[in-house]
C-alpha cells in the first residue's frame, strides 16, 4: 500500500520538516497551508510527485475538499499531520474575542476537522495514523498564552480519546509537544534570555522535532501518547 500523507501546516516550520523527512523515506506527500505559493514552494523543494493543497484549517467546507482533492490525486490518506498554527500572545484581559476564536479554531478545531475527515477513510481501510502538534504550553502553561495553551491542552484531550475511540479500527493517535523551537512562529522570542530556562541551553529545530513526529507516525504500538520535545524546559516550568 502506498504511504500518503497529509500535512495541514507543511509549508513552513515543523510541518516543513516532516515533510523533508517523510520525503526521503518514500511517502507522497500532500503538503497543505492557506498560502498556496509558499506550500508548493516547499513542496517542489521537495523534488517527487508531492503535491500542494491551500486550505484553511478552520473552515469545515475546506477541510472537507481538500480531503476529496488530495484522495482524486495521491489515493487514499493513511498518514495525517497536523502541525498549523496560529498563536496570538496576550494577556487575557487584553485579548479580543475574535483572537480566542481564531486560535482556537485553527489550532483546536482544525485539528478536529482533519482527523475527522481522515477516519472515514481510515475506518475503511482498518489502519491509520496520525500526530497532532500539542505544545509543552498546552501540558503547562504560560504567561500571556492562555488561549494558545487551552487549543494545545484541548489537543492532548481530544488526541488521547480519539485514540481510544478508534484503537479497535487499528487507527493510532499521538502527540508530540514541542517547547522553543526555532520557526517563523518563534522568530520574534528572545533567545537569549529564554534559554537560561531551558536545560539543553538552547531552541530546538524543527528537524529535531520532526524526527519525533516520524517515530510516533511510525511505531505500530504506540498510541494515546505525548511526546514532548523540549531539551528539559518541563523540568524547569
Ligand atoms: P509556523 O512556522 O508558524 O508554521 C505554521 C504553519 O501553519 C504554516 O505552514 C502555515 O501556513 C500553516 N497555517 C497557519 N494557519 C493555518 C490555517 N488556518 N489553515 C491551514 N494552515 C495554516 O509554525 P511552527 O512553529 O512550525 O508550529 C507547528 C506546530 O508546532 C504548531 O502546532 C505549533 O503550535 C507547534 N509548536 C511550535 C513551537 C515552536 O516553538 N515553534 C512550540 C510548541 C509547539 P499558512 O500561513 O500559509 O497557512
Amino acid at each position: 500500500m502506498d504511504k500518503v500523507c497529509a500535512i495541514f501546516g507543511g509549508s513552513r516550520g515543523i510541518g516543513r520538516a516532516v515533510a523533508q523527512l517523510l520525503a526521503l523515506k518514500g511517502y507522497r506527500l500532500a503538503i497543505v497551508a492557506r498560502n498556496l505559493d509558499v506550500a508548493q514552494a516547499a513542496t517542489s523543494d521537495l523534488g517527487g510527485d508531492h503535491l500542494a493543497f491551500s486550505c484553511d484549517v478552520a473552515k469545515e467546507h475546506d477541510v472537507q475538499n481538500t480531503f476529496e482533492e488530495i484522495q482524486k490525486h495521491l489515493g487514499q490518506i493513511n498518514f495525517l499531520v497536523n502541525a498549523a498554527v496560529i498563536n496570538r500572545n496576550s494577556l487575557l484581559v487584553r485579548t479580543k474575542t475574535e483572537d480566542m476564536i481564531s486560535q482556537l479554531h485553527t489550532n483546536l478545531l482544525g485539528s478536529m476537522l482533519t482527523c475527522r475527515a481522515a477516519m472515514r477513510t481510515m475506518i475503511q481501510q482498518q489502519g491509520g495514523s496520525i500526530v497532532n502538534i500539542g505544545s509543552i504550553i498546552g501540558l503547562k502553561g504560560n504567561f500571556g498564552q492562555s488561549v494558545y495553551s487551552a487549543s494545545k491542552g484541548g489537543i492532548v484531550g481530544f488526541s488521547r480519546s480519539l485514540a481510544k475511540e478508534v484503537a479497535r479500527k487499528k487507527i493510532r493517535v499521538n502527540v508530540v509537544a514541542p517547547g522553543f523551537i526555532r520557526t517563523d512562529m518563534t522568530k520574534d522570542l528572545k533567545e537569549e534570555h529564554l534559554k537560561k530556562n531551558i536545560p539543553l541551553g538552547r531552541f530546538g529545530e524543527a528537524t529535531e522535532v520532526a524526527h519525533a513526529v516520524v517515530f510516533l507516525l511510525e511505531s505500530p504500538y504506540i498510541t494515546g501518547h505525548v511526546l514532548v520535545v523540549d531539551g528539559g524546559l518541563q523540568l524547569t516550568m
